[in-house]
């Protein structure tokens, strides 16, 4: 290694015979991928899912339910509105099993499918290929970028630069808006845009999710799926040898060499690899599949594409580098065979645990009263003796309706003889709205002993006919 070999990269000596240094990297400096432009089959479902995937990300915020914003996640207001179902802070183990659902069906999807989902529906992968489609209108597919990159400062160069970083930052802008229009109401927020009247705190949100898409699409790309996405790195736990992944056909491959159309590989005795590198000048985190596999692979499928081209123009058949598994390929199995083998325990695990906790949470969910009720005693008294020679305990009772209509409520006490309420009991709350209600209760004095008596509080929803028993205690002072 050179001296200015050396000092480009932070290396260390390790010296294993006294007469002989050998310098290993520490880390070395990531070279700029510039991934070339494909087209086939895999590009094609990418532009499927990155259209679906869009739509109803850019969509969602706008689509009304009644006379709400359809999936508003209302921190402010402690209210999630999901479609017709409405969660309060007491609804929080139903997002929680929502998240271990989702997890667990990541976890049946790698198990089956391998890292398919990175390479065609995580936020990171989309981005990277909608800024990428933007840099590449702008300043061409990959020899042109090179060119340009490599070039001193010119008028082109800046009008280039300049217009690829506006495109980013405005689509990255409206990103941000978005995301915010989940959080906070979307026409509120465009309203406020319009008027010029933005919060500080709307401000901030929408440029820091705006800046944090500009920084992971534009600039850091395939570091954030290599070093910052803790997916990339438990993924190996869920992978076994029937886990389906980009592969490259080593025994019909190698040897690699460039030849022409007309040489008869066999009597040259080569294998089907041309030694193009296409597959790898269109993978968009730089490697080559020909390595063999490799945590950095997404599963994009774009090396197959550009493999399958490369194929038909020597005519040899497809699926050098395919989708397979790691048996799939040492065993020679068909597709067919393939298929056989993705019910294996660790699916039937994972497809029995999501069954279990889909059918739990909608079980749940259906049985959730569609009101709660939280009593509390009213600490500043807690007994006095009222008119009519009765002892009176005064409580709170904070009635949650979540439902999307106003509801009445007849609250009743019971569990002590002559128990009675004297003050209203029947109330009404707004849809989707809580209300702090007083409850006096009151019984002759004398007639129990004193110290706490537990009593029940029934609420009825009278148009719902739904009820539910709340514990309380009543306290008779000596
Ligand atoms: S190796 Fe192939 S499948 Fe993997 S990321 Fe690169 S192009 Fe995509
Ligand atoms: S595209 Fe196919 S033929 Fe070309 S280098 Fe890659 S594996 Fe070999």
């Amino acid at each position: 290694m050179t001296v200015s070999q050396q000092k480009s990269k932070k290396v260390i000596p390790i010296i294993s015979d006294p007469n002989q240094e050998k310098f290993v990297s520490l880390y070395e400096a990531q070279k700029k991928v510039y991934p070339r432009s494909i087209s086939g089959y895999f590009h094609q479902w990418r532009w499927i899912t990155i259209w679906i995937t869009q739509i109803v990300f850019y969509g969602m915020p706008w689509l009304e339910w009644g006379n709400r914003q359809a999936l508003l996640l209302d921190i402010s207001t402690h209210r999630f509105y999901i479609f017709g179902l409405v969660l309060y802070p007491q609804d929080l183990v139903f997002l929680v099993v929502l998240l271990v659902i989702a997890a667990l069906a990541l976890f049946l999807f790698t198990a089956v499918a391998g890292r398919l989902w990175c390479g065609f529906s995580c936020p990171q992968s989309v981005y990277t290929e909608i800024f990428l489609w933007i840099e590449r209108k702008i300043e061409g597919d990959r020899a042109a970028r090179i060119k340009l990159d490599s070039k001193a400062l010119s008028f082109e160069k800046i009008y280039k630069k300049w217009l690829k970083h506006a495109a980013w930052i405005t689509f990255s802008m409206w990103t941000g808006f978005t995301f915010l229009g989940y959080f906070t109401p979307i026409r509120e927020i465009s309203d406020s845009i319009l008027h010029f009247h933005l919060s500080p705190w709307e401000t901030f949100w929408i440029c820091f999710y705006g800046f944090a898409t500009y920084g992971n699409a534009g600039f850091l790309r395939e570091q954030v799926c290599k070093y910052m996405c803790p997916y990339a790195r438990f993924q190996s736990a869920m992978f076994d040898k029937d886990t389906l992944i980009v592969t490259y056909d080593e025994e019909r491959g190698e040897p690699r060499s460039g030849r022409s159309r007309k040489v008869d590989a066999k009597e040259a005795g080569l294998g089907d690899c041309i030694d193009c590198s296409l597959c790898v000048q269109v993978c968009p985190v730089g490697i080559d599949i020909r390595d063999g596999l490799q945590y950095e692979c997404i599963s994009c499928g774009l090396c197959v594409d550009a493999c399958d081209s490369i194929m038909d123009k020597m005519n040899y058949p497809r699926g050098l580098v395919r989708f397979s598994t790691q048996n799939g390929v040492s065993h020679h199995w068909s597709k067919h065979e393939i298929i056989q083998k993705i019910l294996r325990p660790r699916v039937l695990i994972y497809t029995g645990l999501l069954v279990l906790l889909c059918v739990g949470f909608a079980v749940s969910l259906g049985m959730r009263t569609p009101f709660k009720v939280d009593v509390i005693r009213d600490r500043g008294v807690l007994s006095r003796l009222v008119e009519g020679g009765n002892v009176e305990n005064v409580y709170r009772l904070q009635i949650t309706n979540a439902t999307e209509a106003t509801q009445t409520y007849h609250i009743s006490a019971t569990g002590l003889d002559g128990l009675t309420i004297a003050s209203q009991n029947e109330f009404t709350v707004n849809a989707a709205d809580s209300r702090m209600v007083a409850i006096g209760l009151q019984i002759p004095d004398g007639s129990i002993k004193s110290g706490s008596h537990p009593i029940n509080f029934e609420i009825k929803a009278l148009g719902l006919n739904e009820a539910i028993t709340e514990k309380s205690i009543f306290y008779m002072s000596r």
